[in-house]
């Protein structure tokens, strides 16, 4: 039974989606069944409210955004119903994830073929709401192409298969020439409309007279009524056999008709596996359209746009920094042709006479084509899906603004169209992104506005009027693919004209006559430039508890640097930071299940809540520290005069985040969660105080340092279950957990002594070795192991006057102690560590701390010695395969013994620098068989999963994937070669021991173990 959640948290949670809208509903709620959307209805009419029917809420036009109650699927409506392999179709609640239904779907040989850039989290029922489609729409088309049946439940509560009929089986069911009368049967009276409408001719002609070009593949503007009487109007046909299908017309609805519980869609064979892509870089944009044309003759799967702000951002994206290799020179776009084929000669063969034809005409379109093959094509296809998502890491307020960009006219329209948008543009004075699905003349248009002022609010009602005239102009179509939401609305009636307007509103008005099903979508849209995320003028709440300069982090130094065109920066280190929270633009990466993988974001990942995604932390801090206690979430009466930083909202999603970095590389829009946590952890402390087990575990190393001193006696008190359990107890640990105990010697000297022993053997050059806190005091051995590697290798090896890393106080937000750690060290190492003499790490979260935080944690001036430090500042697998690519380590240096390793990558490490290289350094084992886990973080994040109320989400998320598939290889008996688990986090290792009982080791310890 479902629960209508009326809390804070839920209202800010739901106040948005991936476009510029926000309005606080009055509810959020997670129905279960088909009878709980029956009696949901019942309960909206009772409260003189509507239902929002809410899928992924990826819309970027506000169509999940509304005043009413907004009914999730996606947690309860995600089974795959039924599969036919025989008749290609696939019956499946709305709330299955498209690339989930793929996954289930390739055993088969078959998929689902509309595949949005969204597709790793958006449902089918959103696709169908908004009649979704992807970079493949010119051979696949959209969703409404694909869905053979759908089931739903009407606004009087009526249960409705909507699927083909024959005029004759409606009779049957409603009387004969049913339509010529009215009826108080709501089913009866929406199929009577729209059979009225197919038989008048003046309607038929004033529908085929204003609607967009037939020819167009991508339509998501108005009511597809022209599709749905399409049969109907026939006359080729006797009348009983014309056919009507509803859910023609309920794709691209938006959830404003009918509430859907089922979808039948059809499916396609798997494409030929050998594909091709061609990266053709042109050197203007009015090339690139002409191009577009030219590759067409070509008969490609997909041809799709790219412009230099997009390829610029990418720059600043970790992950798809290592997308972009196949860019050459600073083209001003680049064309992404897909061909397919049978072989491999033959897609050459097409490829060849394609890029003579782009590149050796007269007005030489292409300058560079590059062609990429096999599995470096998703790298290709993954920069292109980012390409929205990067749009809005543009650091400032001025954005490339969500309002024009999915218009679509005929390709061949699309040079002349795109002529007549530039000088518009210039009229306006604006800049913009171009990007997309081009080959179907639609692509993303971003003109670049700060919609916080009032002159770029004008802009932005101004450039969706003139684009519209344009749009009529060319036949064109207001919305391709993102439907119309609250955004469009309001441009309907001039591009389709007032009698087709008021057919759509007679339209609505027949299927929902209560007014039940998603308010002011489509028609009778609100103003499109009300109920924005952000008010013109507005001030920031948090002003009045931080003053506008005081942060812990450099946040401006990064909006300093942005070289961007049309980036504005930030003017303060306050603005620097809410500019970074706003950075996240709703797309709803955050929201990927385990199925699909990717570190981002475990918190969800386990518990499918929107509430712990990263998007609703970004949406709550970014409300509370805006809106303060104005917000309209806040309706109960609240002691205003408390802090908002002492919120229970911000609390509670501070709390879920485990730090984990995930967001820092693979949200697109570069928001990084774990930093702005700890920003703002230390300002809530400020304003109160800081929690004993923050306080502690920031203090830990201090703690472990003293210990040390008696170890033996520390070791029995953290061991002894009566002691340590009262410890655990005070601090508020899990007792399932151990506290870790001390090596009986540190890192620090036992590698002393070992260099001692070896004084003058070195021949290869000097190695720094960082001694992290978690390595020195807990597992010195380990440290030693390292500094012998090294010196069996060749190198002499010092480990610096160093304090610690401060990583435990950088996750506790206790940034005032993390500071001094970070100043600390710069100052100690600055003008020792170089390019020839690195500093290097073994604990990945405490070395990449150089990297990540120190330039942005220290004072300004030392900002650039921090960077420098940052950069050669090296994780050990990062210097072993430096020194391999200088000659200096070889696979000679390793024993040939078989083994079998299993790597989980840390999650800074992933995040930052990937695993590639600790790979890369296993490969120097001749006999090693290196298996990457596809685990994201393993759930103790540090701390996190010592905390009491953390322990068994923290098991959870080790349960997703990592357990089960360290579980599957030790049950491998592998014909006697050995199998070994490698971890180099030490929670991660901690991690596997207490969930499933298996040593994992370090990657170093393996190297050592090979070493001749
Ligand atoms: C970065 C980015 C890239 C995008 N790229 C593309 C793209 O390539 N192609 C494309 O077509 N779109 C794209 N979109 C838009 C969006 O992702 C798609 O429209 C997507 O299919 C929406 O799915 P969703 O699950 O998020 O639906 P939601 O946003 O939750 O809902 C979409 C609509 O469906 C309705 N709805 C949902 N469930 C039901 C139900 N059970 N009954 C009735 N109505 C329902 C909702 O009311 C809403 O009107 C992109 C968006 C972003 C942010
Ligand atoms: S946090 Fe990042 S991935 Fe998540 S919705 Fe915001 S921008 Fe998208
Ligand atoms: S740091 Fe990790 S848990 Fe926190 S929001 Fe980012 S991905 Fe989610």
């Amino acid at each position: 039974m479902y629960t209508i959640h009326t809390d804070p948290l839920h209202r800010i949670a739901y106040a948005t989606d991936a476009s510029a809208y926000r309005e606080v509903p009055q509810g959020v709620t997670f129905p279960e069944n088909e009878q709980d959307v029956v009696y949901l209805i019942e309960e909206a009419k009772k409260r003189h409210t509507h239902l929002i029917p809410r899928a992924g809420g990826t819309s970027i036009a506000g169509q999940v955004v509304g005043s009413g109650i907004v009914v999730d699927i996606s947690k309860h409506f995600k089974k795959i119903l039924e599969i036919n392999k025989e008749e290609r179709w696939a019956r499946v609640q709305p709330g299955v994830v498209l690339d989930e239904l793929n996954l289930a779907l390739e055993p088969y040989g078959l998929f689902f073929s509309p595949e949005t850039s969204t597709s790793n989290r958006c449902c089918i029922g959103g696709m169908f709401g908004n009649n979704s489609c992807g970079s493949h729409s010119l051979i696949y088309g959209s969703t409404r192409h694909h869905v053979l049946e759908a089931r739903g439940v009407l606004c009087d509560g009526s249960v409705e298969v909507f699927k083909t009929y024959t005029i004759r089986e409606l009779e049957e069911r409603f009387g004969n020439h049913f339509w010529e009368s009215q009826s108080n049967l709501l089913i009866q009276s929406i199929y009577a409309q729209l059979i009225r409408w197919a038989l008048d001719e003046k309607t038929v002609h004033s529908i085929e007279e204003n609607y967009p070009d037939k020819t167009l593949r991508r339509r998501s503007c108005g009511y597809a009524i022209d599709e749905v009487i399409e049969d109907l109007h026939d006359d080729s046909k006797p009348l009983e056999y014309r056919t009507v299908n509803l859910c023609k017309v309920l794709a691209g609805s938006e959830g404003t008709l009918a509430f859907i519980t089922e979808i039948k869609v059809d499916l396609d064979p798997l494409p030929p596996k050998e594909k091709m892509v061609v990266c053709a870089h042109c050197d203007t944009l009015q090339k690139s359209f002409l191009g577009n044309l030219v590759a067409l003759q070509f008969h490609p799967s997909a041809v799709e746009l790219m412009d230099r702000n997009i390829l610029e951002l990418s720059k600043q994206n970790v992950e798809q920094q290592k997308n972009r290799f196949f860019v050459q020179g600073d083209p001003a776009a680049i064309l992404i042709i897909e061909l397919r084929g049978e072989t491999r000669a033959k897609i050459d063969a097409v490829a060849d006479q394609m890029e003579r034809a782009l590149m050796q005409n007269d007005e030489q379109l292409v300058y560079a084509c590059s062609r990429v093959y096999g599995s470096e094509i998703s790298k290709v296809w993954s920069l292109r899906k980012a390409g929205l998502g990067l749009l809005t890491s543009m650091k400032g307020d001025a954005k490339p603004i969500g309002v024009i960009e999915d218009t679509a006219v005929a390709p061949e329209k699309l040079p002349a169209y795109m002529a007549d948008f530039g000088q518009m543009l210039e009229k306006l004075g604006l800049s913009c992104v171009y990007h997309a699905h081009i080959s179907t003349g639609e692509l993303h248009l971003r003109p670049i506005i700060n919609i916080k002022e009032a002159e770029g609010l004008r802009k932005f009602r101004e450039v969706a009027y003139e684009t519209a005239l344009l749009v009529k102009k060319y036949k064109g179509s207001l919305s391709g693919e993102h439907g119309d939401g609250r955004l469009r609305g309001e441009f309907i009636q001039l591009l389709y004209g007032d009698k087709v307007y008021a057919l759509m509103q007679d339209l609505k008005k027949c299927w929902d006559p209560d007014q039940v099903f998603n308010l002011h979508k489509i028609v009778d849209t609100l103003p499109m430039d009300s109920m924005l995320r952000f008010e013109v003028g507005q001030r920031y709440a948090i002003e009045k508890v931080l003053g506008l300069g005081k942060t812990y982090y450099n946040w401006k130094a990064a909006f300093d640097e942005c070289k961007v065109e049309g980036a504005t920066g930030a003017k303060t280190q306050l603005h620097a930071l809410m500019c970074s929270i706003e950075q996240c633009n709703g797309a709803g990466d955050c929201r990927k299940s385990n199925l699909i993988g990717g570190t981002l974001c475990p918190a969800f990942k386990v518990s499918g809540d929107e509430t712990k995604a990263t998007r609703a932390r970004a949406n709550v801090l970014r409300e509370i520290l805006t809106r303060g206690w104005e917000s309209e979430a806040f309706t109960q009466a609240l002691n205003k005069d408390k802090s908002i930083l002492k919120s229970e909202e911000l609390a509670e999603v501070l709390d879920s985040c485990l730090a984990c970095k995930g967001c820092r590389s693979e949200c697109p829009s570069n928001v990084d969660m774990t930093r702005l946590r700890s920003e703002i952890l230390q300002h809530k402390y400020d304003v109160g105080c800081m929690p004993l087990r923050s306080f502690a575990v920031s203090w830990m190393a201090t703690v472990e340092q003293l210990g040390h001193i008696v170890w033996p006696i520390y070791n029995f008190f953290a061991s002894w279950n009566f002691s340590s359990n009262i410890i655990k107890r005070i601090i508020k640990f899990s007792t399932e957990r151990d506290i870790p105990t001390l090596s009986r010697m540190t890192m620090r000297k036992a590698v002393k002594k070992e260099c001692r022993r070896h004084q003058g053997q070195a021949t290869k050059g000097k190695v720094y070795l960082f001694a992290d806190e978690f390595t020195n005091f807990q597992e010195a051995e380990l440290g030693l192991t390292f500094a012998k590697l090294l010196i069996r290798l060749g190198y002499e090896v010092e480990i610096p006057k160093h304090v610690e890393s401060g990583r435990a106080a950088i996750s506790k937000g206790n940034l005032k102690l993390a500071k001094k750690f970070a100043l600390r060290n710069v100052n100690l190492l600055k003008d020792k560590i170089s390019e020839q003499t690195p500093l290097v790490g073994i604990e990945p979260s405490c070395i990449l701390s150089f990297r990540d935080e120190y330039p942005d944690l220290v004072p300004t001036e030392l900002r650039p010695q921090a960077q420098q430090l940052g950069r050669n500042a090296l994780l050990f697998d990062e210097f072993i395969m430096h020194e391999v690519t200088a000659g200096r380590i070889t696979m000679e240096d390793f024993k040939t013994d078989a083994v079998e390793i299993w790597l989980h990558g840390h999650c800074h490490q992933k995040a930052l620098v990937g695993t590639e290289k600790t790979v890369a350094a296993f490969k120097l084992l001749a006999g090693a068989q290196v298996h990457v886990i596809p685990s994201g973080c393993c759930g103790m994040a540090g701390s996190f999963g010592y905390e009491k109320e953390h322990y068994k989400t923290s098991l959870t998320i080790g349960e997703m994937v990592l357990f089960p598939t360290i579980r599957k290889a030790m049950d491998n008996t592998n014909n006697g070669v050995p199998t070994i688990v490698s971890a180099p986090g030490t929670s991660c290792r901690q991690q596997i021991l207490d969930g499933i009982g298996v040593h994992a080791v370090h990657p170093i310890e393996i190297l050592y173990r090979w070493v001749k």
